[in-house]
């Protein structure tokens, strides 16, 4: 425990990398980078949400059966900083060697994150944290696919250790082998009991990887905000019935702006 003390102190707070002057406060975008136009036309849609801080987007998809969309590669990360350039927005997307690491700093990506089927992997992690020796940037970490805190614990002092102190845990539910209204069931005491041992690292919620669908992704955010956790990374297309990944669960720019509104209704703060 005592390790894990220090390193909470030394977190960078989330205000320090990311806006936080809404409730809730929101990363959102496509689960997959598509086109350039499919991402600007989501851009612009969701930027009209002062709720909106940045814009996500996966440009290497990490499929768990071979055979689906795995990503368009390298050229999304142009479409990311077209997004950047035109909205303002910082932009963020998934990481999972030390490839992607270069590519994602030559082209100005300015928040990494760490996919869920990479952080079961301490091999992975470490070749992650290595290539990010020294360099500041904010990077999230997805829980594990499976239900082990110490994974996760472990993926974050990983990064800790080579200097990375803009961090935040992101919780995206746990991969179960039986049937449940979500898609990957929450287990809130997981991402409760991480932050009981790691109080000052941010905790983010993505609904939209817990839900599966999109009737579900409110009533998950509202959860969230229940338990007191305000960023949210939530997942939207312009036509989500045609994304190719994750069309399920993706909601359209107006209906995610929608939504903010009325979780801001219920649980305005600020
Ligand atoms: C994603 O964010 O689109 C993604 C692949 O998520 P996860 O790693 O949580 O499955
Ligand atoms: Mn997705």
């Amino acid at each position: 425990i005592e390790p894990l003390k220090k390193l909470s102190r030394a977190i960078a707070p989330v205000e320090k990398w990311l806006p936080q002057d809404r409730v809730p406060w929101v990363i959102a975008g496509p689960c997959s980078a598509e086109s350039l136009q499919q991402m600007l036309a989501t851009a612009r849609g969701l930027v009209k949400s002062s709720h909106v801080k940045a814009f996500r987007a996966g440009v290497w998809k990490p499929r768990t059966r071979p055979n689906a969309f795995e990503g368009i590669g390298a050229v999304g990360l142009d479409w990311l900083k077209a997004v950047k350039d035109e909205t303002g927005l910082p932009t963020a997307t998934e990481v999972a060697n030390t490839e992607h690491i270069e590519l994602c700093l030559k082209a100005g990506v300015d928040i990494l994150w760490i996919g869920a089927r990479t952080t079961v992997s301490p091999f992975s992690v470490q070749e992650i944290a290595n290539a990010l020796r020294g360099v500041d940037i904010p990077v999230l970490v997805k829980n594990p696919v499976n239900a082990d805190l110490g994974l996760w614990l472990g993926a974050v002092e990983r990064l800790f250790d080579v200097g990375i102190r803009k961090l935040a845990a992101l919780h995206r539910g746990f991969s179960t082998y039986v049937e449940t209204e979500f898609r990957n069931p929450p287990n809130w005491q997981i991402p409760i009991e991480l932050k009981r041992r790691l109080p000052n690292l941010p905790l983010i919620c993505d609904p939209s990887h817990i839900a599966g669908v999109r009737h579900l992704v409110e009533p998950v955010a509202q959860m969230a905000l229940d338990l007191g956790i305000t960023g949210l990374m939530i997942e939207s297309h312009v036509q989500p019935d045609e994304a190719l990944s994750d069309a399920k669960q993706q909601l359209t720019p107006k209906d995610l702006c929608r939504m903010l509104e009325r979780l801001r209704a219920r649980n305005a703060t600020v």
